[in-house]
């Protein structure tokens, strides 16, 4: 494994603590802007629907979720299909749907019905949900297959009982084998069926990952998601009572054994995601980080969208959400305008994740002076290996997956954080001036 990656040392701290300050400074919106306009882009982009309903809530988890109550959802779920009806209204055309939580199954009814809106509004391209092990049951898969729907993602983590007890999920969602028979039923009923696992957990021991990576293996399924443990501010005494501090050091060991178990069934779409190699002409897995989507717009409590070089975000009150919705407005109340060398940043950050960036992007995007701004990025990554210029496009190399598994988990882990401010500030939130809205179909160009 040391031979693909060389050892992780000139990957230690130094780097990271700038990552983390370089990465915190993009996601933190306490230089906000009143939210001004989104102008719907000239091209279709994605569409991200939050459900924040949760049936148990793990003491790892930094999203935006809340405790399932019937009443409450049955109010947010009509709430999201006005604000869904406000895009349509105001020009926005989507083409990739992404259904997450949350548990968005938690009501299929409710769900369902919101997905056959999305599709009466737009011809949707891609439609992709998440689930929890304990809603792969014909009535839930039903739905989702009624609505055409293309990629099922379910939140599996581990297959490992004593992980599953510490993690809270073994209650609600079952142990390691049921989770395994549940998921072996549904496979075929969907385009793609992917299957979330963390892995470096503290308690997590290398056979416990070699078990989970057989079982997965054994599975079949179309696609599977290996992320490292990421925390917040907010998760890291949760996840140090619970499960103990995991080293990050082993993430580098896990990780290798990751990629030479999952290979050649696998084949990796981004430093973390998994496809099974194409066996004929057949299109491939959807991903399961849209990285070749440019924007996106999110609806629902604790969204972020990201349109025309600027940052969106929601409110993390479902009040405020209903209150907003109510007058016809958006959820949105923050937005943070990047500069061009963080735009610049976070497109090579997202689309590298995705394994490549090509130069015809770069040209129709940003012109030559991407290459002088940034220059100090593009040598420091090719310095460590972790880049190569082929004669298309900038792809990484081995070397480089395992250094943007540790990006993007910083990065993730500063979105974390980002809503745990967000959280914060629910209090207040009421007493604020309220932001400017939306305005119709201004064109305009512009990413999570
Ligand atoms: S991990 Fe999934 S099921 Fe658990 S609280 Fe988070 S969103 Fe809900």
């Amino acid at each position: 494994m040391t031979q693909w990656c060389g050892g992780a040392p000139w990957f230690k701290a130094p780097f990271m603590r700038i990552l983390r300050r370089e990465f915190a400074i993009v996601t933190r919106f306490d230089d906000s802007v009143p939210a001004a306009p989104i102008a719907a882009p000239s091209a279709p982009c994605q569409l991200y629907v939050h459900v924040p309903f949760c049936e148990s809530l793990c003491p790892f988890c930094s999203f935006q979720r809340v405790r399932y109550r019937e009443d409450k959802a049955r109010v947010y779920f009509e709430m999201l299909r006005r604000e869904i009806r406000l895009y349509r209204d105001r020009g926005f055309i989507f083409a990739d749907v992404y259904v997450g939580g949350g548990t968005p199954t938690v009501s299929p009814r409710e769900l369902g019905e919101t997905l056959r809106l999305i599709r009466a509004c737009w011809p949707i391209r891609t439609l992709s949900v998440e689930t929890n092990p304990n809603h792969l049951r014909p009535d839930v898969l039903d739905v989702l297959q009624s609505a055409g729907l293309d990629r099922l993602s379910v939140g599996v983590q581990s297959f490992d009982d004593a992980l599953l007890r510490a993690m809270k999920r073994y209650e609600p969602y079952g142990c390691g084998t049921q989770i395994a028979a549940r998921l072996a039923a549904a496979r075929g009923r969907f385009p793609t069926l992917n299957v979330d696992m963390i892995f470096n957990f503290a308690q997590q021991s290398r056979e416990s990952l070699e078990r989970d990576l057989a079982i997965v293996r054994d599975l079949d399924v179309d696609q599977v998601s290996f992320y490292p443990l990421m925390t917040s501010a907010s998760t890291a005494r949760p996840i140090e009572k619970n499960l103990g501090i995991a080293d990050p050091g082993r993430a580098f060991e896990y990780y290798g054994r990751i990629l030479e178990r999952l290979r050649p069934a696998y084949e990796p779409s981004s430093a973390w995601c998994f496809s099974r190699a194409a066996s004929g002409p057949g299109p491939r897995s959807i991903d399961e980080y849209v990285t070749q989507q440019d924007e996106y717009v999110g609806v629902g409590s604790g969204a972020f969208s990201y349109v025309g070089g600027r940052m969106y975000s929601t409110t993390f009150s479902l009040n405020r959400y209903r209150e907003r919705i109510a007058a016809g407005e958006s959820g949105i109340t923050d937005c943070k305008v990047l500069t061009l060398k963080q735009r610049m940043r976070y497109d090579f950050l997202v689309r590298m994740f995705g394994l490549s960036l090509p130069y015809a992007f770069i040209a129709a995007k940003y012109g030559r002076s991407f290459w002088w701004r940034m220059a100090p990025e593009l040598a420091a990554m090719r310095l460590i290996g972790a880049i190569r210029f082929d004669p298309d496009a900038i792809r990484l190399t081995e070397r480089g997956m395992y250094c943007w598994m540790v990006m993007m988990s910083e990065f993730f882990t500063a979105v974390n954080t980002f809503r745990d401010e967000l959280r914060l500030r629910i209090r207040t939130e009421g007493r604020r001036p309220a932001a400017a809205d939306l305005v119709p179909a201004v064109r305009g160009a512009g990413a999570t």
